[in-house]
């Protein structure tokens, strides 16, 4: 691969000098057509002053900065080096052991790695790449993995497929090793299945497992409604924890399948049904009466310009599960998407409490655990946002 320079902008140097991990197309002062998918790329000044160094992409975010030191070469070492950061961190964490073996090992630009997702699931790593710098630096990652994680790692599997539509070359395999799925691995002691061959992103929502210990304190003997539910994530916490009777709610046949996997490594059935539906015409059409409800829809808007339409989506579908809630009933309220900050999420959600007529208190305020975190030069990395709210 060859080594590319390309010039900023001098009106455009702030949000690099700030060490913002992306460079917009309009910031490059060079022609950049001969630049290569996927290269790496030196940015200096126009007194060719070392800036940083990433991964070229065309479109409108140009070059996903991995270096801001011009010393810092991208071989190998680079990969071991980064890699072993954001494990280290994660042992840090206490979210590699016995009892937790499903964790975030890379976040993207939460790690200094953007473009790169990484998660483990009781040995394995499946690893999914956003850019193409990072797809084409998988083998040198999936050796980084080995060198860092050691006897902890079985398997490393590779699903950029769907994250790179445009690279055929983008085939879902093991870089390393082979494991069967569904492979069994544990959250906070609670046994799940996770299939990131057929399952949706690598396989499980892990940025919910601080949450799901939440609720699992407020379902002791009670009457549960899991909406959006995919493999039931947070129905075993309740079940776990005691809750009288638990619904999981998704649309999507394939969740349901998962959600009756999980059900069976915790040998419990009486006490739970799941449900094939649409969220919103469930909670609309039937008559109710939950004393706890979990809403976590997938993403309402991916891109800025349906913030409007998200923000009325979020409002209708709490207002649904407000209206109908019994009196001291609680919600788990939360929103992934990226472009709906907190402020805004807040205040759909009082938006639909006075829709409804009914007191609400926000109890607590939840968000993305420690590993998925946010680089403090790139803020939009704050995605999941949520609320305990009670309803009077
Ligand atoms: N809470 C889950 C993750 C939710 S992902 C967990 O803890 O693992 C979002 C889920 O919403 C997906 O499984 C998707 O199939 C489901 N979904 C999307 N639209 C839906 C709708 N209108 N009604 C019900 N489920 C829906």
């Amino acid at each position: 691969m060859k080594n590319n320079t390309a010039i900023i902008r001098k009106s455009k140097l702030d949000a690099i000098l700030r060490k913002h991990p992306w460079v917009f197309s309009g910031a490059i002062e060079t022609d950049t057509k001969e630049f290569e998918d996927g290269s790496i790329i030196d940015l200096t000044t126009r007194n060719n002053q070392f800036l940083a160094r990433g991964h070229f992409q065309p479109g409108s975010i140009a070059v996903r900065i991995i270096s801001f030191e011009e010393q810092e070469k991208i071989n190998q070492d680079f990969w071991n080096k980064k890699i072993k950061n954001a494990v280290d961190v994660r042992f840090t964490l206490g979210l590699l052991t016995k009892e937790n073996q499903i964790c975030r090992l890379v976040h993207g630009e939460g790690d200094n790695l953007p473009g790169l997702i990484i998660d483990y699931y009781a040995g394995v790593a499946v690893v999914q790449a956003h850019s193409t710098g990072m797809f084409l630096a998988e083998n040198e990652i999936s050796l980084a993995l080995q060198n860092a994680l050691g006897d902890n790692l079985i398997a490393v599997y590779s699903k950029s497929k769907e994250t790179l539509p445009n690279r055929v070359d983008a085939e879902n395999r093991y870089l390393y090793g082979n494991v069967v799925v569904p492979h069994i691995a544990k959250e906070n002691g609670i046994p799940f299945s996770v299939n990131w061959v057929t399952g949706q992103k690598t396989g499980f929502f892990i940025d919910q497992r601080e949450n799901r210990k939440r609720l699992a304190k407020y379902s002791k003997g009670k009457k549960v409604l899991n909406t959006f539910c995919y493999s039931g994530g947070f129905s075993m916490y309740a079940l776990e924890a005691g809750a009288k009777e638990v619904h999981s709610l998704d649309s999507s046949e394939k969740a349901i399948e998962l959600v009756e996997q999980n059900l069976a490594l915790i040998n419990t059935t009486k006490n739970h049904t799941s449900i094939k539906a649409d969220a919103v015409k469930h909670m609309n059409d039937v008559e109710t009466d939950y004393d706890v409800i979990i809403l976590d829809p997938p993403a309402f808007a991916k891109h800025r310009d349906k913030r409007h339409k998200a923000i009325k989506a979020y409002t209708r579908l709490n207002a649904n599960a407000i209206r109908q809630i019994k009196p001291g009933g609680i919600i788990f309220t939360f929103s992934c998407s990226q472009v709906v900050d907190k402020f805004l999420f807040n205040k759909a959600v009082i938006a639909a409490a006075i829709e409804c007529k009914r007191n609400v208190r926000i109890l607590e305020q939840l968000h993305q655990p420690a590993d998925h975190p946010v680089n403090a030069f790139h803020p939009e990395g704050e995605y999941l946002k949520g609320l305990v709210i009670q309803i009077d």
